[in-house]
């Protein structure tokens, strides 16, 4: 249930009964030449939403602005500092608490490494300094379910999984395919010239990618995020049911 879309008297009614709150998050970025900037956020509400069908819980609206190290130079990337990401979502989760919310969910679309840690770090001062129960999941976590349908072992970005996933929610944002590609980036160096390493900022292969697939995994990441709700509000305790 997106809260955007309730009035006061639906959330002050719906809080007595739902204790968890998915917050998702995405980020600005390039997704190939094929995919739209905002599909990281726009996945993270899709898979919300369908969780909260099969575990009725409060969706907030998302973040469309994350952390972005190595698409920084393409077009259309619009990131933000891990301050302010850690900043923001941290005045949401103790709002959210402050509003009765037990249990919060952090989804990120985004797999960047230093904008989940970021989210893992608000995680942390987010439990030391509320009595929130909080989960910070990564859509990567979730796929283990659909692995076994996946052709592309080395897929993380614009490939098989985020194309199939836009072939089946928003079709007419996909503007064709793009080629397989893998970035080349050196371990452990800051390199400038990142297109350079990324040309095409494809991580995968979008030829594997169909719709019927990203059906299933939106599915598949909806059944998955269920079980981490379900541990989260059984650490929270006493709200629900
Ligand atoms: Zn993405």
């Amino acid at each position: 249930m997106l809260i955007t879309d309730m009035t006061m008297t639906d959330f002050a009614r719906l809080r007595q009964t739902l204790p968890t709150a998915i917050l998702p998050v995405g980020a600005l970025e390039e997704h190939g030449p094929h995919l739209p900037l905002g599909l990281d956020a726009m996945h993270a509400l899709a898979l919300a939403q369908a969780t909260a069908k099969l575990k009725p819980c409060f969706v907030a609206p998302p973040l469309f602005y994350g952390l972005c190290r190595s698409s920084r130079e393409h077009p259309g990337t619009v990131g933000v500092s891990g301050d302010s990401l850690r900043l923001f979502v941290h005045d949401i989760g103790t709002a959210l608490w402050r509003q009765g919310i037990h249990s919060l969910c952090i989804i990120t679309g985004h797999a960047g490494g230093t904008h989940q840690a970021s989210l893992v770090e608000t995680g942390e001062l987010l439990i030391e300094r509320t009595g929130l129960e909080v989960a910070v999941v990564c859509v990567l976590d979730l796929l283990k379910e659909a692995r076994e349908f996946l052709e592309c072992p080395g897929d993380s970005h614009a490939g098989e999984v985020e194309t199939s996933l836009a072939l089946h929610l928003w079709p007419e944002l996909v503007k064709g395919t793009a080629p397989e590609e893998y970035p080349t980036f050196p371990p452990f160096i800051m390199v400038r010239d990142k297109r350079g390493h990324w040309p095409g900022g494809v991580w995968g292969d979008p030829a594997k990618a169909s719709a019927e697939k990203g059906r299933r995994i939106l599915e598949s990441e909806a059944r998955a995020l269920v079980r981490v709700l379900e541990q989260l509000e059984a650490r929270a305790g006493g709200r629900q049911d």
